[in-house]
């Protein structure tokens, strides 16, 4: 026989089995507090109940029934009893807290008998029946998914008919009525009658709590916090107690710490005479903690001695519920508190100086993904409280901006240039927005999904962008939108929120980020344990400096093509794509080299000695091409050829699957010029700045898209060729590496082969997750969402790297990779870089370093310094 149900003096610490408030209720227990006590219904139980099509076993009924019999026991009170009836709330509980994801049924066990013994052994008819009429709703509610709001509105029609104002002035006879309409409500709604039999309502309120596991907020939560969807949540099943007996009584929440600030000293609120819910509830305005030492300070003092007991015990700031019976404390809940980041980096900082913990726990103790929210333009948490959405839409790249409305790229680089802060509006982005994106404060797009072109370059930029808002009607021609019946034309003030995807109709203050105090404090420390190197992907200067701000130790990834898309040089790269000669091609090059020399100047004094991996053009050519018809006739002009041969040339290099199409290292192939020019400048610029600044750069040439050992070497020898030709000519000297990305699967498989040429790998996992699943990240969008909700895929695996599938091409490379060449370096450069478990990952692989965005790189540092912790070799 296996145990599903334990009491509480029987459970333990262990989280996965009992959830957190279980596990947290059992060991309080243990402490001997104050706990209402109960049993707990394993997680377990409720996987056995999902496996077995959403029905409890008869083994787990029965030992529900028995711990119930054990309760009655303990508590002195019977189920269903007209002396002295037992009630219990029926609480949720998974291994992770998830906060209002799942439902809680308080005040079990009332019946018609039953409500009659509770007046009696209280006497206090009205408490009796007020119980009542709230379990009934919340049953009703959770249980048989009758809306909340049918009760809501029986209650408003009494309060009418009696003339009262609040519910409290409602008396015992009134609430009396108000349970016969709601059992007829129910009547009517179910077809049966209310259950007057205690124990069916307990087992259906347990399975109810169950099938809330699948709800649809707590899917969303779980693919928003990556826990997956087996592990199930506990029931637990406790003794009710009382807030709302009177004067005397009372409920409320506290943290022993600040949430918001992570000051230390007890904040919260109660109220008196009130039940669970009614505090966050805001039906009335909660008192704060503080005003318990006035109104019972023996109460209250027992009540902080508890709570300091508490935060010693779990050496963590502690988020507790408790209610007060009579003059009576109970603690009904507690947990390691959430928090802001900054409160987070204040309490692990304050609990290391307190000698509570150790820096080595203290770093392991703030998420890295919270950083997030410290790295980007922030709203005014006062002004934002004002402020009311019109819409919502992706978050896809946090931050807060506020500007006034531009519908193209050109505009809204005029209005910055004039020094207007700006919001580019457009049905989606593309390549040639680059420019209007940098000069934005945030981006808003009508289609596009997390990874769609908007997302990815407003994140590597840190720029805020919320995407993918279809309900806004937009008039590009017209430059007007609307949106929640309000029309926005250009120059209007919007406001958006990149961490929740609101959209606002109006300015919003922000406050700029710093990293000083306790961040400074507690990043030095987590670098004290990290190995794992941490790159930037910067495409300028000033990126780069933004890295190395952050604390970036390198770049793993420096784009070359964002590059060519500046107004001066865009005319010359399309003449070098669309030209027939090779002669003709290199004259374009060679007008291009000294401004990509430059380029790479800039960045190279920007990182000063750190590495530097510069890849070599990477997109389909015809994304540098005119698309309007004005812009092909400036073009043929320029290039003296007729409209007609331009534009035949530029459907020539039309290609029906661009993604799998003529680029990467393809296209140096075709044209080993490209190749010959980047090297060339990407060398120069290494051997000026070696002569003006004393720098001793070691470039990192990177070439993209190989599958293939003799591709990668016909490459790499057109690029050593020019290397070397350029060290020779500057009689100085200078080491450079030559090395590709691993993004192909088949690169993966043979990497073994490519090693024996290539000096570093750095892994493309955007492509290489894009060519292994066969979907591109463009459209992957539109159906992924089908794939969360029928639970195939439970997060994107172009934000999150899949590791069994991608990742274990990755783990083959970087085997097959060292057993030919021990030394070879390794590295990520895809968006994937930034991502904490992703990071996790390519520690236990064995890379050498992960690059990402700037704005992620004290998240990825982080990431680190925790793998290297809990997974030392
Ligand atoms: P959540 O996880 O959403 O906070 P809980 O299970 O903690 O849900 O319960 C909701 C509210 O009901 C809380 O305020 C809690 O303190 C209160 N509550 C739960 N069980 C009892 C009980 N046995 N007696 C009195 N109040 C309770
Ligand atoms: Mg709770
Ligand atoms: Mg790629």
């Amino acid at each position: 026989m296996n145990k599903w149900v334990y009491m509480f003096k029987e459970a333990d610490n262990n989280k996965n089995l009992f959830g957190g408030k279980g596990a947290n209720l059992a060991e309080m227990t243990k402490l001997d507090l104050p706990i209402p006590q109960g049993f707990i219904v394993t997680t377990e139980a409720c996987t056995e109940y999902y496996k077995n099509e959403k029905t409890m076993s008869d083994e787990v009924v029965n030992q529900i029934k028995s711990s119930l019999a054990e309760l009655e026991k303990i508590s002195g009170k019977k189920f269903g009893d007209t002396e002295n009836p037992l009630l219990v709330s029926v609480r949720s509980g998974a291994r992770v807290s998830m906060p209002g994801m799942m439902d809680t049924v308080l005040n079990l066990g009332l019946t018609d008998v039953a409500v009659e013994g509770l007046a009696k052994k209280t006497g206090n008819e009205r408490f009796a029946y007020d119980s009542y009429r709230r379990f009934i709703q919340m049953f009703s509610d959770v249980v048989m998914e009758i809306p909340k709001h049918s009760f809501e509105k029986l209650i408003d029609e009494l309060k009418k008919e009696k003339n009262v104002e609040f519910d409290t002035q409602l008396d015992a006879n009134d609430l009396k009525e108000l349970v016969k309409r709601f059992k007829a409500l129910y009547q009517k709604e179910l077809n049966s009658e209310f259950p007057q039999d205690p124990e069916t309502q307990l087992l259906e309120a347990v399975k109810a709590v169950f099938r809330s596991w699948m709800n649809p907020r707590a899917i969303v939560y779980r693919r928003m916090n990556d826990f997956p969807s087996d592990w199930g949540t506990a029931v637990n099943v406790q003794m009710m107690v009382f807030g709302n007996m009177g004067d005397t009584s009372g409920t409320g929440v506290a943290f022993t710490r600040n949430p918001s600030t992570g000051e230390a000293g007890i904040y919260g609120e109660y109220l008196i005479n009130a039940q669970g819910e009614d505090v966050v509830a805001g039906i009335r305005t909660p008192n704060p903690i503080t005003q318990l030492e006035q109104d019972m300070p023996e109460v209250f003092k027992q009540f902080m001695d508890i709570s300091n007991q508490l935060e010693k015990h779990y050496r963590d700031m502690q988020d507790m519920e408790f209610t007060v019976e009579n003059g009576k404390l109970y603690f009904l809940q507690t947990r390691n508190g959430k928090r802001t980041a900054d409160a987070a980096l204040r309490i692990a900082v304050e609990l290391v100086k307190e000698g509570m913990i150790t820096e080595k726990e203290a770093v392991l103790r703030v998420e890295p993904k919270q950083l997030d929210q410290l790295l980007h333009p922030m709203f005014d948490p006062k002004a934002l409280k004002e402020a009311k959405p019109i819409g919502k839409a992706l978050p896809a790249s946090p931050g807060a901006a506020t500007g006034k409305v531009y519908f193209t790229a050109e505009d809204a680089k005029n209005a910055a240039d004039r020094g207007e802060q700006v919001i580019l509006t457009r049905l989606e982005t593309s390549p040639e927005d680059i420019e209007g994106m940098a000069a934005a404060r945030g981006i808003l797009t009508v289609r596009g999904g997390m990874t769609s072109h908007a997302a990815v370059v407003a994140r590597g930029m840190g720029t805020c962008c919320v995407s993918g808002c279809g309900e806004i009607k937009i008039n590009e021609e017209e430059k007007t939108f609307t949106l929640d019946g309000k029309t926005f034309k250009e120059g209007d003030y919007i406001s958006l929120d990149g961490s929740t995807g609101n959209i606002y109709g109006e300015q919003i203050k922000t406050v700029d980020p710093e990293i000083t105090g306790n961040f400074e404090i507690f990043m030095k420390w987590a670098d004290g344990y990290r190995t794992l190197k941490v790159r930037t992907n910067a495409d300028t200067p000033h990126d780069a400096q933004n890295g190395v701000h952050f604390g970036a130790e390198g770049i793993g990834l420096c784009r070359t093509e964002h590059m060519f898309f500046e107004e001066d040089r865009i005319l010359k790269m399309r003449k070098m794509i669309v030209a027939k000669e090779e002669e003709e091609r290199v004259k374009a090059l060679n007008d291009l080299l000294p401004m990509q020399k430059g380029d790479f100047v800039g960045i190279y004094e920007a990182m000063q000695e750190r590495p530097v991996t510069v890849r070599l053009l990477d997109p389909p050519l015809h994304e540098f091409l005119p698309h309007t018809e004005e812009d092909i006739k400036h073009l043929a002009n320029e290039m003296s050829i007729s409209f007609e041969e331009l534009n035949s040339t530029i459907e020539g290099l039309h290609e029906f699957n661009p993604m799998m199409g003529h680029r990467g290292c393809r296209l140096s192939v075709s044209y080993p010029e490209i190749a010959k020019m980047q090297s060339t400048a990407i060398i120069q610029a290494a051997l000026q700045v070696k002569k003006e600044k004393g720098y001793n750069i070691i470039p990192e040439i990177m070439i993209p898209l190989v599958g293939d050992k003799k591709e990668f070497q016909y490459v790499s020898n057109i690029v050593k060729k020019a290397a070397d030709e350029e060290i020779a000519k500057s009689g100085q000297e200078l080491k450079y590496l030559v090395g590709t990305m691993i993004e192909v699967p088949r690169a993966a498989i043979v990497a073994d082969k490519i090693a024996e040429e290539a000096e570093f790998f750095s892994f493309g996992t955007n492509d290489l997750t894009q060519m292994t699943f066969g979907f591109s990240r463009d459209d992957a969008g539109k159906f992924l969402e089908d794939y969360y909700e029928k639970g195939i895929y439970e997060s994107d695996p172009f934000a999150r790297l899949d590791q069994e599938g991608v990742g274990e091409l990755v783990k083959m490379a970087v085997e097959k990779g060292r057993a030919t060449r021990p030394n070879i370096k390794l590295g990520i450069c895809g968006e994937h870089g930034g991502d904490p478990s992703t990071v996790e990952f390519c520690y236990k692989v064995g890379l050498d370093y992960v690059s990402c965005s700037p704005f992620r790189v004290p998240i990825a540092r982080l990431a680190a310094a925790q793998a290297a912790i809990l997974y030392a070799k």
